[in-house]
């Protein structure tokens, strides 16, 4: 890939991406206004391996654990893994080779050759197949996490319960978000 472009297109999204870290901050202020010292369930990015069971485990209906972006690592290519199957029986960008069940990723070009791929949490059950594509062949820019505002906070998280990789913890409301990072 052109660096410079892809560092212009990373400049360029810089502020979608200030908007989701300020949207999830803003989770953690209202938690550090109403009880500073809270400890909140959270999903270490680094040691999740997308295996699933954030979709299924979670006592809500649909579950609390969403799918982010880091804008900043993502290489907007336009055959994403974390978008596009893998291994598909045509390599091309055809909707049949659509990874998400839900259709909750948009997908918007940039700039030729250049996608921005948008998740649209409202549709996401966090089911990890994006995430589990982008890491597997593309740089690990999806990763799941736990929505702050719809998590029940329950005394034992049924999902952390399961976790193959003991990645969901808690940690201190005033603390930062954990993103993933490059
Ligand atoms: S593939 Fe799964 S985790 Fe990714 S956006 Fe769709 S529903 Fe969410
Ligand atoms: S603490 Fe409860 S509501 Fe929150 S993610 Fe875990 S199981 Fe779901
Ligand atoms: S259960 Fe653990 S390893 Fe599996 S998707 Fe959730 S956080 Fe990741």
């Amino acid at each position: 890939m052109n660096n410079e472009r892809r560092d212009l297109l990373k400049k360029t999204c810089q502020g979608v991406a200030a908007v989701g870290v300020l949207g999830l901050a803003g989770f953690l202020g209202v938690k550090k206004q109403s009880a500073a010292d809270a400890l909140v369930w959270q999903i270490d990015p680094s040691q999740c391996i997308g295996c699933g069971a954030c979709s299924y485990r979670c006592v809500l209906n649909v579950s609390a654990v969403k799918c982010f972006h880091n804008f900043k690592m993502c290489g907007y290519c336009d055959l994403c893994t974390g978008f596009f199957d893998p291994q598909p029986l045509a390599r091309n960008t055809g909707a049949e080779n659509q990874l998400c069940p839900t259709n909750a990723i948009r997908r918007r070009e940039v700039e030729t050759p250049y996608f921005e791929y948008v998740v649209d949490q409202n549709l996401c059950v966090g089911c990890g197949k994006c995430v589990d594509g982008c890491f597997s062949l593309g740089n690990g820019s999806l990763f799941l996490q736990i929505n702050q505002e719809l998590c029940k906070q329950c005394n034992q998280c049924a999902i952390a319960l399961h976790c193959p990789a003991q990645a969901i913890s808690r940690i201190p409301a005033a603390q930062a978000y954990q993103l993933k990072e490059a």
